[in-house]
């Protein structure tokens, strides 16, 4: 009997992808949570990448800048914020090798999206700006149309 052998067949392939389904839904509903919906989806270690990636495109592009690296990071419930200076500063400490007028980069914790900020106040300033939605950088202005 082909027939009924290829029924029992594709009914036993049935159950297993329903049975496959449910424990893929299962394992992403114990990963997220059951707030899972408002957690941060960027990691440390991604945004670190992200802000490592425009410091690198900021030394290469701007004249005289020296090689940059993260000094310190800050976890916001929006953004990671990442602080950073020359090469050069990390290994000597001098301020001599300090750069001037390097505001921190702001990584949505949402989207993963970079952004630079002004210099002159402190980071919490340029993250309540960004919250509120209030902030603008070359990165939103150039993302959107
Ligand atoms: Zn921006």
């Amino acid at each position: 009997m082909p027939y009924g052998e290829t029924i029992v067949m594709l009914a036993t392939v049935a159950v297993t992808l329903a049975t496959h389904n449910l424990a893929v839904y299962k394992a992403r509903v114990a990963r997220s949570g059951s707030s899972g919906h408002d957690l941060p989806v960027i990691t440390e270690h991604e945004a670190r990448r992200t802000a490592e990636a425009v410091l690198q495109d900021m030394s290469s592009r701007q004249p005289g800048m020296p090689p940059l690296a993260i000094m310190h990071v800050e976890e916001h419930q929006a953004c990671w914020v990442f602080g950073y200076q020359s090469v050069r500063y990390i290994e000597t400490g001098s301020f001599l090798d300090s750069l001037v007028g390097n505001g921190p980069i702001l990584v949505d914790r949402q989207t993963g999206q970079p952004h630079t900020t002004g210099t002159a106040l402190p980071s919490d300033y340029y993250v309540a700006e960004y919250v509120s939605g209030q902030h603008t950088c070359d990165f939103c202005t150039t993302a959107q149309p």
